[in-house]
Formats: structure tokens, sequence, C-alpha cells
């Protein structure tokens, strides 16, 4: 990584990036054909280069760090590498060219698209039918709460305040459940980092919506006592949720469906490979069980028994729109294009070898870190506790990820789940193989040393980027992204963005 200092004043007065023709017409005054209070008086613009320009821009781009450069094994994210033949298709005219509101009769082949692609996700998670429409996991979420809630007032049951949430869930589910209306109560883990049956039994009720839980859950274990879960919320009235966005565990393995879930959504962005992380787009596709089919949001995409596709708004049930024409419909496309390259058996095996890619992290690391549940094997993820260098000697997990970064590595998701203190959770995906886990597991074994031998390494890391610790809050809270130009008179007048 470059550390010297950016510069971002590349401006030299008369310097220009393209070469305009001779003017043939004459020429007009610009006051005269805008008017005076269209003008700004000075806009400060660089004045640079093509070469400039081509220049700063990839210097600002050797700067980040993505899946094409190396390892990104933030948990709970999966993120995987994007086969670059979805990106292909997805560019291909007739789908990113398409209009929203074109006539359904001119875009037969995106309609059919989308309608396989909802059974293809169907029949990969057990479910009746599904909708591409939320743009994001938490939309999907919301989505599901909104249906539920549809249900059970439909049903005059409209008692069902109240959804039951593990204290293990990311952080989207309460959020969805309340932002939707529900009061949420939270259930403790058990020892082994699944849900308390004992706590669920004590938690439903009459009052009982639904329960959403996560499986494999977050803290990267099948829920095996999923069957009874399952059973025990519906006897008690409620519906259950599965939050998807683990099902690159399970992928062609087993299916929500047949463990009693009602509905689900996918992250396919996640799961199905679409570049994803500094906020969207996304797909948090909904599959849902026939007795939530009725609420679906329009419009749905059906066949005809001609074989024409076509947009159903005729839904009296439905909970309405939630979001306007269709969905991130070229996010469909990737994931159509993932699966069909996949087929069956290599859907089956994404699961199987993150399944395997997890455990061998989990295996190797297993010395080093604390596991934060000591069960057999993990799922897709394995979820470390930095525990034990903590108490030795003060080191953190925000340490060992800043650490991490010397070595050109991604960190892991720290602090998540909150149920685990001073976690580290990594997904490495199944699309990395053994010598670049290797790599990363060497990585972490040296820094597990470095933490008992010469703490203040970790302490005072990263050594090697163009800035160290930063104010994570300030970063977040106050994220300056804005450059202006050294202008006299500039508000902002800076050499070297902060961010
Ligand atoms: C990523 C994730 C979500 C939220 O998905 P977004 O697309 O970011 O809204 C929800 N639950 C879990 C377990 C996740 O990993």
């Amino acid at each position: 990584m470059n550390s010297e200092p950016l510069i971002f004043e590349k401006s030299r007065a008369g310097r220009i990036g393209a070469n305009l023709p001779q003017c043939d017409v004459p020429e007009q005054d610009i006051v005269e054909l805008l008017g005076g209070d269209n003008l700004r008086s000075m806009l400060p613009l660089p004045e640079v280069s093509e070469l400039d320009v081509v220049r700063h821009f990839t210097h600002l781009s050797h700067r980040n760090y993505s899946i094409d450069e190396g390892l990104y094994p933030l948990g709970s994210c999966t993120m995987k590498y994007n086969p670059r033949i979805n990106e292909k298709t997805a560019s291909l005219p007739g789908f990113a060219a398409l209009h929203p509101l074109q006539p359904v009769e001119t875009a037969q082949g995106a309609l059919q698209l989308v309608y396989e692609l909802q059974g293809m996700l169907a029949s990969i998670c057990g479910m009746d039918a599904t909708t591409i429409q939320p743009s994001a996991g938490a939309h999907g979420e919301l989505l599901a709460m909104m249906m539920i809630r549809a249900y059970h007032r439909d049903r005059g049951d409209t008692a069902r305040t109240t959804v039951v949430i593990p204290d293990s869930a990311h952080g989207t589910n309460p959020a969805s459940a309340a932002t939707c209306g529900f009061r949420v109560k939270s259930i403790p883990s058990n020892q082994k980092g699944c849900t308390d049956l004992n706590a669920l039994r004590n938690a439903l009720g009459p009052d009982t919506a639904a329960l959403m839980l996560t499986n494999p859950n977050t803290v990267g274990l099948f829920e095996s006592d999923i069957l009874e879960i399952c059973s025990l919320v519906h006897e008690a009235g409620g519906l259950v949720y599965c939050d998807g966005a683990n099902m690159n565990a399970m992928l062609g393995i087993t299916r929500p469906g047949d463990m009693g879930f009602d509905v689900m959504h996918f992250n396919l962005h996640k799961t199905f490979s679409t570049p994803h992380g500094g906020g969207g787009p996304g797909c948090g596709a909904v599959s849902v069980k026939k007795c939530l089919e009725p609420y679906l949001p329009i419009p749905v995409v059906t066949r005809s028994d001609e074989g024409t596709y076509l947009l159903d708004e005729n839904r009296p049930c439905s909970i309405g729109r939630i979001h306007s024409f269709y969905g991130a419909f070229l996010i469909a496309v990737r994931a159509y294009t993932y699966i069909r390259t996949l087929g069956a058996s290599g859907v089956r095996a994404v699961g199987e070898n993150a399944l395997l890619n997890a455990n061998y992290v989990r295996a190797r690391l297993s010395k080093a870190y604390d596991i934060a549940y000591n069960s057999p094997v993990c799922m897709h993820e394995v979820v470390l506790s930095a525990a034990r260098q903590k108490q030795a000697n003060g080191i953190r997990a925000l340490d060992i990820s800043k650490r991490l970064m010397d070595y050109g590595v991604h960190p892991p998701t720290n602090y998540f789940p909150l149920i685990v203190p001073e976690a580290l959770m990594i997904e490495p995906t199944e699309t990395e193989s053994k010598q670049t886990l290797d790599e990363f597991i060497d990585i972490m074994l040296k820094i597990a040393k470095e933490a008992a031998e010469e703490p203040e390494l970790l302490r005072t890391a990263p050594h090697s980027t163009l800035v160290s610790r930063l104010d994570e809050t300030m970063a977040v809270k106050n994220l300056d992204l804005r450059y202006e130009a050294l202008f006299a008179g500039s508000p902002h007048s800076t050499v070297e963005s902060s961010s």
C-alpha cells in the first residue's frame, strides 16, 4: 500500500482535459443566453488533464480493499467471489436497458427470468412462493413482518402483538419487528449458543405473532432443536420466520421450509453473489409457505396457462407495494445466472465447501484463540473470542483486527454477535482455496504470538496504512466525503481529506 499522503490539489491554471473542435457557429454571450441569475460567479472546478484524473482515481482505487484483491472473512456478510459471468449477463442490453414502464409483452424474457428465479429460490428453501422485491435483507424482514401482521389480522387474531427474538440475532431483526409495530421479546441463548427451549416456552403465549430465528444462527451453529422450536411456536399460534442471511451454509443440503419455517428472506447479494457492501443495492428476496402467499406484495409475476408472463396487481389480500416497480432486477439476473451456471449439484457444493472451509479455519485456530461455543463443528462461519488475549495483556478483538491490516488482510467481523465477548467472527466462504486459508491462518497464529510477546505492536496497529486508528464514532456519524478545492474563502479548504 502506498503510504504517501494523497494530495488532492492537482489543479493547474489553464490545464484542460478535453480538446473541443474549433467553434464553427457564431459565439454567444453566455450571460445573455442564460441570464445572470443562473450563473455562478465562481465555479471552482479543478483544471486538470485527462491523465491527472485517471491517475487520481486509480491511486484512490488502490487504497481500497476488495474481494478481488484478497480474502474478505467478514462473518455474517458472505463476501464470496462474484463470478464475472454474472456481470456479463446483467449488462446484456435486453436486461440492462429495459424500461420499468415497458408493456409486459415486450419484457417477456425478463419476466420469465424473475418467474423462474422465484421458483428456484422457493425450491432451494422448501417454500411455495417468492418475491424478489425487497432491496435488502432488512427490507425482506420488514416485508415478512407486514405479511405476518396481515395474516393474523385476517384471522381476527388481533391480540398477537409480540415477536420473540433470540439475543444472538442480527440487529435488523428486532429493528424490523419494531418498525412494523410489534413488541419485541428477547430470549437468551443457552450455554451451547442455541435457542433456550425453556426461555422460548416462557416467552410464547396468546400475544405471540412470530418467532424470528436465524438458522444457522449468528454464532455459526445449526439450531439442532429446530423441529421442536417450530412446533412450539405453531402450537402457540404464531408463525416462524427464518432470517436466511446464512443460507450459504445450507444450500442444497437442508431446507428451512422442511424444518417448519413459514417465511424467510434470502440475501441474494450474499448467498447468490452480487458485489455488496457500502450500502447497496441488494435484494432480500422473501419466500413464503401457502398460508402467506395471498399477502405477497404487488405486482406478483405469474405465468398464464398459455405461457405468457404477467404482472398480477389484482391481489386483494396483498400488503401492497414495498418497492417501486419490481425490485432490483439486475441482482435477480446475477442470482439467476449464478444458480444456472452451478446447477443443483454445484449449489450443494457451495454449501458443503463453505462448511468445510469454516471448519478448517476453526480447527487450525482453536489452540491459539478461544472458540465461542464448544460444539464439535461449526457451520459456514466460526466465532472466535479474544477473551484470552484480553485477560493476558489487554489485547482486544479490535487490536487483532487492526494488526491483520498490517499483513494486508481484511479483518473479520468484530464484536458481533453481541453475546460473545471480544468476538471475531470469521466467514471464509467456499470460494477461497486451502492455500489462501493457510496464509490467513498463519497470520492469525503469528498475531496470537505477537499478542503474547509484543502486545504494543498490536495496540498501535495498523502501522502500514495511510491513517492509523480513526475515531470510529466520528467516522460513522460525521463522515466527510466532500472535497472542496483550495480557493480563497472556501469553508472546507483542505489538502488532505481525513476520511
Ligand atoms: C446481512 C444480514 C442481515 C441484513 O441484511 P441487509 O441486506 O444488510 O439488510 C440480516 N441478518 C443477518 C444474519 C445478516 O447477516
